[in-house]
C-alpha cells in the first residue's frame, strides 16, 4: 500500500464559472442579474430568485441548533483548475482571485461555516465610478492636510469585496422610569455693585414619570466581519434591500467574499445595542416636556429573527504618514466612509481666525 502524505494540505471543492463559447472565466456583469465572459463578451443570465427581505429565519431555535455559536478562523487551501496552482485563500475569505492567473474562484459556504448567506446584493457602482466617488470625497475633505488631497488625484488598488452582515428583526416592548422637566420662569433679586437688581431667570421643575414604548424593528444591520473597522462597516447604513436576491455563488465571481467572523449570538448582542439607542429615543419623545431624565428601560423582545447578507462594498486603504487609514465605498450607492487624517495646521489657524473675528467684533460694539 503506498504511503500517504499527510503533509499536502487537501483542496476544497469550489466553483470556478466558465464560458460555454470559450472556456474563458466568467464574471459577475455589474448592474445586471448575468455573468459575462472576460473574454469573449457572451453573457449568461443568471436565474432571478428574489430573497424576501421581511422574510427572517427564528434567532432562538437556529441559536439552540448551533454546534458552536462563535465560528473558528478558517484558510481555505485551494487548487486552481486553471492554472492547477496550490495556495491558500486569506483568512476566512471563501471567494477570492489566483493570485497566479486571476481566476476567479468561489468556495462554497456550506463547507466551513454552519449558516449560509440567506441573501447577496449585487453590486451595481463599477470599478471606475467607486474611484471617482472616493476623490470627490477625499478632495472635499475639511481639515485634510494638502498633501492628502494630492494623494486624490492618484488611481488607488480598490478590491470588490462582500462582507457579510446580520440582519435582526424584533418586536420590543420597554417599560421605563425618569423624570419630565419643565421650564418655568422666576423672579430673583441679586446685588451687583452694592446695589439691589431684580432678573428673570429660567429653572427646570422635575416630575417623576413611566410609562412604556412599544416598536417593530425590521433588518437591523450589524457587521460580521472583524478584517475592516467596525467603525467604518457599522456607520455604512443605506442599502436597498430591495435588490437582495437569494444567495447565488455566481454573483460573486470576480470578487473577494468573507466568511463571517461574529457569530449569531454575538450579533444579535450587537444589534440590541442598536435597538437600545432607538428605543430610548422613544422613551425621550413619550416623557415628553422640555428635558428628560431616564432611569430605567426593561426591554422584552419578542418575534426575534436574523437574516445573513452579504453585501457589496469596495475596499481600499491609503498610506498617510506611515499610517493606513482604511475607506470603504457602497458597492451600490457610491456612498464613502472612511478613516481620515487631520492637518492640525489648519484646525489652528482656523481658531485663530476665529478668536480675532471675535476680538474684532467685541471691539466695533465697545
Ligand atoms: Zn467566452
Ligand atoms: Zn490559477
Amino acid at each position: 500500500m503506498p504511503e500517504q502524505d499527510f503533509s499536502e494540505k487537501k483542496p476544497v471543492e469550489h466553483f470556478q464559472f466558465e464560458c460555454k463559447q470559450c472556456g474563458f472565466e466568467m464574471d459577475h456583469e455589474i448592474g445586471h442579474n448575468s455573468l459575462v465572459c472576460q473574454s469573449c463578451g457572451s453573457v449568461e443570465p443568471i436565474e432571478i430568485n428574489k430573497f424576501n427581505i421581511f422574510h427572517a429565519t427564528p434567532y432562538e431555535s437556529t441559536v439552540l441548533n448551533l454546534l458552536q455559536s462563535e465560528p473558528n478562523d478558517t484558510r481555505h487551501h485551494v487548487r486552481c483548475d486553471t492554472c492547477g496552482a496550490g495556495f491558500d485563500f486569506a483568512e476566512n475569505v471563501h471567494a477570492d482571485e489566483c493570485p497566479f492567473c486571476d481566476s476567479n474562484i468561489v468556495v462554497p459556504v456550506g463547507l466551513q461555516r454552519q449558516l449560509e448567506p440567506d441573501a447577496v446584493l449585487p453590486f451595481d457602482i463599477k470599478e471606475e465610478q467607486a474611484n471617482d466617488s472616493f476623490r470627490k470625497w477625499i478632495s472635499g475633505l475639511w481639515f485634510a492636510p494638502n498633501s492628502l488631497k494630492r494623494l486624490a488625484i492618484r488611481k488607488h488598488p480598490i478590491k470588490g469585496t462582500y462582507i457579510p452582515y446580520w440582519g435582526f428583526d424584533a418586536n420590543t416592548y420597554s417599560q421605563y422610569t425618569g423624570q419630565r422637566g419643565t421650564n418655568y420662569t422666576t423672579t430673583v433679586t441679586v446685588r451687583v455693585n452694592g446695589k439691589t437688581q431684580t432678573r428673570v431667570v429660567t429653572k427646570i421643575r422635575w416630575r417623576p414619570v413611566s410609562g412604556d414604548v412599544s416598536h417593530e424593528f425590521d433588518n437591523v444591520l450589524v457587521p460580521a466581519s472583524e478584517l475592516l473597522s467596525k467603525k467604518l462597516t457599522t456607520s455604512m447604513q443605506k442599502w436597498d434591500l430591495e435588490k437582495s436576491q437569494k444567495y447565488n455563488p455566481k454573483y460573486l465571481s470576480g470578487y473577494r467574499s468573507e466568511l463571517y467572523q461574529v457569530g449569531l449570538p454575538r450579533g444579535y448582542e450587537h444589534g440590541k445595542s442598536i435597538m437600545q439607542k432607538v428605543i430610548r429615543r422613544l422613551v425621550r419623545r413619550d416623557i415628553g416636556g422640555d428635558h428628560q431624565r431616564i432611569s430605567s428601560v426593561d426591554t422584552r423582545y419578542t418575534r426575534v429573527g436574523y437574516k445573513l447578507m452579504l453585501m457589496p462594498l469596495w475596499v481600499s486603504a491609503f498610506l498617510y504618514n506611515k499610517k493606513t487609514f482604511q475607506f470603504i465605498i457602497n458597492g451600490q450607492t457610491g456612498e464613502v466612509k472612511g478613516e481620515r487624517p487631520y492637518s492640525w495646521i489648519k484646525i489652528a489657524s482656523l481658531v485663530l481666525l476665529i478668536v480675532s473675528a471675535v476680538g474684532t467684533i467685541i471691539y466695533l460694539n465697545k
